[in-house]
């Protein structure tokens, strides 16, 4: 299956990547939550986190690396930033490729609502 993220990882659609390996791929999220949004997305394509299996084990640790990797040089480590996977209707996600929302530089609330 191909969708947006997989044209975005594959460089068939435009996006500005902060961070990049063979699995991995880090862009800005176009409709920025807070002064540091940054999508953080397996190059395969996976439909969510309720579908994952112990085949994605590899994968889903490269995956928080990267977070924690993109935290840092985007300057948001020290003062703290939120990791977010939105799953399905109610979990509210819109787009059907797994990925980690990495926000920041701003106080996040509680619940998040
Ligand atoms: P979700 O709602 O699925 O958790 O998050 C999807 C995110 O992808 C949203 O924050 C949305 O702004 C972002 N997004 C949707 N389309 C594009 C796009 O074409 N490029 C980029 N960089 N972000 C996108
Ligand atoms: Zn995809």
């Amino acid at each position: 299956m191909r969708c947006i993220f997989c044209d975005i990882a594959a460089g068939i659609l435009p996006s500005e990547v902060v961070f990049e390996t063979d699995d991995v791929i880090a862009f800005r999220d176009i409709n920025p939550a807070a002064p540091v949004h940054v999508l953080v997305v397996p190059k395969e394509h996976i439909d969510g986190i309720a579908v994952v299996d112990q085949t994605h084990t590899a994968v889903l640790g490269r995956l928080m690396l990267a977070a924690v990797e993109v935290s840092k040089s985007e300057g948001v480590a020290g003062d703290g930033f939120r990791l977010v996977i939105n799953q399905g209707r109610e979990g509210g996600q819109t787009v059907g490729h797994l990925h980690i929302h990495l926000l920041g530089g701003r106080q996040m609330r509680w619940p998040s609502g």
